[in-house]
């Protein structure tokens, strides 16, 4: 099975395709030994089960239409193998196949086609504009589908066929009285089917270039403490209460950090109970921060922050602040940005019983060295 995240790849279709307008449920059809790996990932979707397969294609999605209800109107077959599904493209074929009996995902060959004898001869070049690359999702009148698949199987055992728009087509045309046409609508590349070592880097690296992440903290302002924001000491009557400095743009800044990498929040990292921590600067927290951020692949392209506080006036400090946090983050203070705002005064800040401070950071895949 493959997977992606730890989780298996057949997920990123599923969800899109359980989301499909009118969509009733279906079959997750897997190899024999499977299916209990499979299953517990289902809990989210109990319109949708678990099926063994068979040892061809077509004895898959005869498995699979062995569990529909009978009511289905439309049957979508779509490839586990081709996991980035746009939406627009599944709800395009279910209403082309609503209007024609079948519809199929399908992109134009951006290559000149040939058809190949003995030896690689070439026999024929079908002009391009007439050719289509079969994708899936394919679409069919859930009636035409299953009677193409009993003929197949009761008498045409032998018959080669590579998806379902093949044996559709096979079986209209050897029942001209049957209704129905199979239409080619617009694919995607985003389909693309996960078939050699290269595709499957792509599909591992599709969708983890960037990585956005949130911070927020807020501390307390006190009499007798020193006021610290981004690492620069403010003059002010007061200061933030907390076991270390209370930098609460640091803190707010780490946080973001963290989170984007997945890699928890600062309380996990950098624990209240820890002496260790007792009154640190917590630069050198947000510089431990950027470091596993690194040690996890990625580079820290923007932050940008905004420190809630009625007074003092922040304005004078930004430019400073931002280059304390550039610094202890090891990027430049371009990449830095820091805002401030009053509360208007409402609530805790606005009183001046405290100080917030929010932040966002992007981060970018570390070019080289593959996925792991
Ligand atoms: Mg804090």
């Amino acid at each position: 099975m493959l997977e992606r995240g730890g989780k298996p790849l057949f997920l990123e279709s599923l969800a899109v395709l359980a989301a499909l307008p009118g969509m009733a449920g279906g079959a997750v059809v897997v190899p024999e030994g499977w299916e209990e790996k499979a299953a517990p990932w289902l809990a989210a979707y109990p319109a949708f089960r678990v099926v063994r397969g068979g040892p061809q294609r077509h004895d898959s999605v005869w498995a699979g239409l062995q569990t529909l209800p009978e009511e289905v109107s439309l049957v979508l077959v779509h490839d586990a193998a081709r996991p980035f599904l746009p939406w627009d493209v599944g709800e395009r074929c279910l209403a082309e196949a609503a209007a024609w009996g079948g519809a199929v995902a399908a992109l134009p060959p951006a290559d000149t086609v040939a058809v190949v004898g003995e030896g690689g001869a070439v026999v024929k070049v079908p002009p391009r504009r007439a050719l289509r690359l079969l994708q899936t999702p394919q679409v069919f009148r859930a009636s035409l589908l299953l009677k193409a698949h009993r003929w197949l199987r009761e008498e045409k055992p032998d018959l080669e066929v590579t998806d379902d728009v093949g044996l559709v087509l096979a079986y209209l045309r050897e029942h001209p009285q049957e209704e129905g046409r199979i239409v080619a609508v617009e694919g995607s590349h985003h389909l693309r089917k996960i078939t050699y070592p290269w595709d499957w880097d792509w599909a591992r690296d599709r969708g983890r270039s960037f990585r956005a992440g949130l911070g927020y903290d807020i501390h307390r302002l006190v009499e007798g403490r020193p006021l610290i924001l981004g690492g620069v000491t403010i003059p002010h009557d007061r200061g933030l209460l907390g076991h270390s400095d209370a930098d609460v743009l640091c803190h707010a800044v780490a946080d973001a950090l963290l989170g984007a990498a997945g890699l928890g929040d600062i309380g996990q990292h950098f624990p209240d109970s820890d002496p260790r921590y007792h009154g640190a600067d917590s630069r050198q927290l947000l510089r431990r921060a950027a470091t596993m951020v690194r040690d996890a692949g990625w580079e820290i392209a923007s932050v940008d922050s905004v420190v809630v506080a009625e007074a003092p006036r922040l304005q004078p400090y930004k430019r400073a602040m931002e280059g304390e946090l550039a610094k202890a983050m090891g990027i430049s203070p371009s990449q830095v940005s820091v805002k401030a705002t009053t509360h208007e005064g409402m609530g805790p800040q606005g009183r001046g019983e405290a100080i917030s401070a929010q932040a966002v950071v992007l981060l970018v895949k570390r070019e080289e060295g593959a996925m792991p």
